[in-house]
């Protein structure tokens, strides 16, 4: 059984911003989302001081980035804190208090320069610049059930019992067709080489392991890709070390900007 509910008026708004974005600038996305996995972590981790049973198997932290080319999906998932159904009404479908007063001047912001979406606190909605439809699925370390959030941004979004054997959070984004980026290239949000040219640009100072699946092939002596022999297998695509621990010669102008 689901249920169906509708955004608040002022999230609706965003949203529109977000799925008519004519911005060359969408893989944004990817940072907000991995900045979420990475504050839900930190969060499992400080409960997990003092109630030391809600820490994760081994104290092994991660978030997982699954593309599929195929199905035209990208997956980020962490083991994170999770959420109740509760927080998932509160956190995803409304905005904060103090968003809802200054909303007139941030959409306007967010129209010209939509990468600002993290300053505001409304991050997440960045995803329906790529996606068509998104799927969270979450079970909280507190041990309460799952449950699966579903959207297309159209208006209202759907909440339903969800299966889902380890705490943390997963998201599934539905992609929308590839487009053109800054660079004038066609972009593709479920392919390794971009995923992880948007990782190392955004995100390599996250403090936990991004792990992208990466497919590997082995190939014959003619170059050729012998069948059976390929592989999947997770790729730590971030560095985790903060800017200024690393020597200057080591950061590109790219970094330093960001
Ligand atoms: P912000 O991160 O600035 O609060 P977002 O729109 O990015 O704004 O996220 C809204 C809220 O949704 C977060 O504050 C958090 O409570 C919740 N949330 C989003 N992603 C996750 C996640 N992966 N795990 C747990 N909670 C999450
Ligand atoms: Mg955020």
């Amino acid at each position: 059984m689901s249920e169906k509910f509708s955004f608040q008026a002022e999230i609706q708004k965003v949203l529109d911003l977000m799925i008519h974005s004519v911005y060359s600038n969408k893989e944004v996305f990817l940072r907000e989302l991995v900045a979420n996995a990475s504050d839900a972590i930190d969060k499992r981790k400080y409960v997990a001081l003092s109630k030391t049973d809600l820490a994760a198997n081994n104290n092994e932290y991660f978030i997982q980035i699954i593309p599929d080319t195929n199905a035209r999906t990208l997956k980020i998932i962490d083991n994170g804190i999770g959420m109740t159904k509760e927080e998932v009404i509160e956190n995803i479908g409304t905005i904060a208090k103090s968003g809802t007063k200054q909303f007139v001047e941030m959409a306007r912001q967010l129209k010209e320069n939509p990468e600002l979406i993290g300053q505001f606190g409304v991050g997440f909605y960045s995803t329906f610049m790529v996606a068509d439809k998104v799927q969270v699925v979450t079970k909280p370390a507190t041990g309460e059930a799952a449950s699966l959030w579903e959207s297309t941004g159209d208006g209202t979004y759907t909440i339903t019992a969800a299966d889902k054997s380890d705490v943390g959070t997963e998201i599934t984004l539905h992609l929308k067709p590839a487009e053109k980026n800054e660079e004038d290239e066609l972009e593709e949000f479920s392919e390794e080489y971009t995923l992880k040219k948007i990782i190392q640009k955004y995100s390599d100072f996250i403090p936990h392991p991004i792990q992208l699946l990466t497919t590997k092939y082995e190939y014959d002596k003619d170059g050729k890709v012998i069948p059976g022999k390929t592989k999947q297998e997770f790729e730590t695509a971030n560095s985790q070390k903060a800017l200024w621990t690393r020597q200057p010669s080591e950061v590109s102008k790219e970094e330093y900007t960001e």
